[in-house]
């Protein structure tokens, strides 16, 4: 395959569409082609979803959602998100701990990171694309594997820090994330509530913060707000501004974002 086609692969896109019966049509479009199809469809008739595979490189993603009824000692719902921006905005632009927070913080976490809400009356649910990006990932596992060794470093912290409300002494020094949910379930809301002044990441963001992404699920278990499962092989994505068929939640898009950016790999 020559340069140029290998330049065109890249500027294709590949959709799904989602038809009745639950199946799904694969089309390719250039970006343009799928602007012209925003322009020309009403929300409602799009059913539209990206496929990543292993060969596209893509832009660091998160999706954070968990069901309000299980969490109601979530007082604000806000922290939990802001913490995860916090902290991949820390990770991905480099930054140590000469870069002090301002009150501009927010301002410029904006400005690199797309956020999605797809909130309904029974959860919370966000899609957070680092849109511009300062790196990129190989592909999707890899961002994956990146993600889950942040998470696993953070709760690994936690469970090791010991302040005036928390201290546990740890048997094992070998520890699955599984595990480390599974031994602060019983300290959640002593986390949120009094690690206030516990510091993750050289200050950056407090322990009280971070475990507002310690949620629980249906069955009552702790568990992440950030769904590691999305990471995998070939993974679709719904496009923005676009609807589960059948249903009226497009996500929406933020009136600041440029339209041209389409996507979640770096077409
Ligand atoms: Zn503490």
């Amino acid at each position: 395959m020559d340069h140029l086609s290998n330049q065109n692969l890249k500027n294709i896109t590949c959709i799904s569409i989602e038809t009745d019966n639950n199946h799904r049509q694969f089309s390719y479009f250039t970006i343009d082609e799928l602007i012209i199809l925003y322009q020309h469809s009403n929300v409602i008739e799009r059913s539209l979803y990206e496929l990543m595979t292993p060969v596209n490189q893509v832009k660091a993603y998160i999706d954070f959602e968990y069901y309000i009824d299980n969490n109601l000692d979530i007082k604000n719902s806000h922290i939990g998100p802001i913490c995860l921006l916090k902290i991949f905005y820390f990770l991905l632009n480099f930054l140590d701990h000469n870069d002090q927070h301002n009150n501009d913080q927010i301002a410029h976490i904006l400005q690199q990171f797309l956020i999605l809400e797809a909130s309904t009356s029974e959860k919370i649910s966000y899609h957070f694309i680092h849109a511009n990006p300062s790196i990129l990932f190989e592909n999707n596992i890899t961002l994956g594997l990146f993600i889950k060794a942040v998470i696993h470093y953070s709760l690994l912290l936690i469970t090791q820090h010991k302040c005036s409300s928390f201290q546990i002494d740890s048997i094992s020094q070998k520890y699955t994330i599984s595990d480390l949910l599974i031994l602060l379930k019983p300290y959640v809301n002593t986390l949120r509530t009094c690690c206030i002044q516990c510091q993750l990441y050289i200050g950056y963001i407090t322990i009280a913060e971070f475990s507002h992404l310690l949620v629980l699920d249906k069955q009552n278990q702790l568990t992440l707000a950030v769904d590691l499962n999305v990471y995998c092989k070939n993974q679709q994505f719904r496009l923005f501004d676009s609807v589960k068929l059948g249903k009226t939640n497009p996500l929406p898009q933020d009136e600041h974002y440029d339209h041209r950016k389409l996507s979640y790999t770096t077409v």
